[in-house]
């Protein structure tokens, strides 16, 4: 972190505490406080992410990101910025071994909620779809396919979240996704020549793919950077460990490279994302995108999808885990 002999450039009492490169402020720590709380309130205002009468599932990872995302929207909900909506707050367990580790940040979680008056639930993966991430991961492995964990896990958290949101009846899933986070999404769409999955890019994700429940995020205009300070300033712990698979996940790289790239042009993480914006606005647009990029129903769990089968029921029929898993569904509320 920056420290500069120099007063904030917004309230010229305090000295400053972080420089911004993107912007050239020097911030003192109330007024950069203050300035995320701001943009995460006007990403929630300019794009409407919350309505009146909103059942909003909060992801909660235990990460550092969730966690600031927790205070910031128990704050608003506490000084009534945020009204007329229920929070329900969440963590998927995907039980594995690093998930044990997530889950130590149980009671802090627990300790914010309460503060917030907010309900807290922790959900098993194996609960919600009847198979577990590693059961699925080892199977497949066995077969001699090389897939990557984080593949497996990603598509199956997000198989539960879509279940869990039929569960709650909830109407959108809030997500704690930064600057850094959809800058990758949009260079990894590019990398693997996928257009389509750009239809699907936004800072509201319609009914999307493998997913009925629309995803909102209201921190993917702020860099990871800056996150991490917010936490560190306002007291958030972080006991960050890596996810043990963090550098099978392709994502790693581009982490590097964005760094890189961020040195030559401190916007750029801005720029890509906006970008990507501006192309998922066009290809909505675009009659023969649509007709190309259009949705059917998972011929097993009637999941939308591009394909005939989702990417979650493709994976438990790799791993020979189908009836187990249908059971589970079937057997639900649906
Ligand atoms: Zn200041
Ligand atoms: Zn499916």
């Amino acid at each position: 972190m920056h420290t500069v002999q120099r007063l904030c450039t917004r309230c010229r009492k305090r000295p400053a505490a972080y420089l911004r490169a993107s912007s050239g402020e020097a911030l003192c720590r109330q007024c950069f406080i203050k300035s995320i709380e701001d943009k995460v309130l006007r990403t929630i205002r300019d794009y409407e992410l919350v309505r009146s009468g909103d059942n909003i599932g909060l992801a909660v990872s235990g990460g550092k990101d969730s966690l600031v995302l927790l205070h910031i929207i128990s704050k608003f909900i506490r000084k009534k910025i945020l009204r007329d909506v229920k929070v329900q707050v969440f963590t998927i367990d995907e039980e594995l071994e690093y998930s044990k580790h997530k889950l130590e940040r149980q009671s802090v979680i627990r300790k914010m909620c309460e503060e917030a008056g907010l309900s807290y639930n922790v959900y098993k993966i194996s609960e919600l779809l009847g198979i577990s991430v590693e059961e699925v991961y080892n199977r497949i492995r066995q077969q001699g396919e090389n897939i990557h964990m984080c593949t497996i896990c990603g598509v199956l958290r997000r198989k539960a979240m879509n279940e869990l949101a039929k569960r709650l009846n909830l109407t959108k899933i809030m997500t704690a996704h930064n600057l850094d986070d959809e800058a990758q999404t949009v260079l990894l769409n590019v990398f693997s020549n996928d257009l389509k999955r750009f239809k699907w890019f936004g800072v509201e994700t319609g009914e999307d793919v493998e997913s009925f429940v629309p995803r909102v995020k209201p921190m993917r205009f702020i860099r990871e950077e800056e996150i991490a300070l917010y936490a560190y300033f306002t007291g958030i712990p972080m006991l960050e460990r890596e996810c043990p698979y963090v550098r099978e996940n392709p994502r790693y790289f581009l982490k590097f490279l964005l760094a890189e790239l961020e040195r030559k042009n401190p916007n750029i993480k801005y720029m890509i994302v906006s970008f990507g914006d501006s192309l998922s606005r066009l290809l909505q647009e675009t009659e023969y995108f649509r007709r190309k990029v259009s949705l059917r129903r998972c011929r097993i769990c009637g999941s939308p999808t591009t394909s005939e089968i989702c990417r979650a029921c493709d994976l438990v029929m790799k791993a020979g885990l189908l009836d187990k898993y249908v059971l589970a569904n079937t057997s639900g509320e649906r």
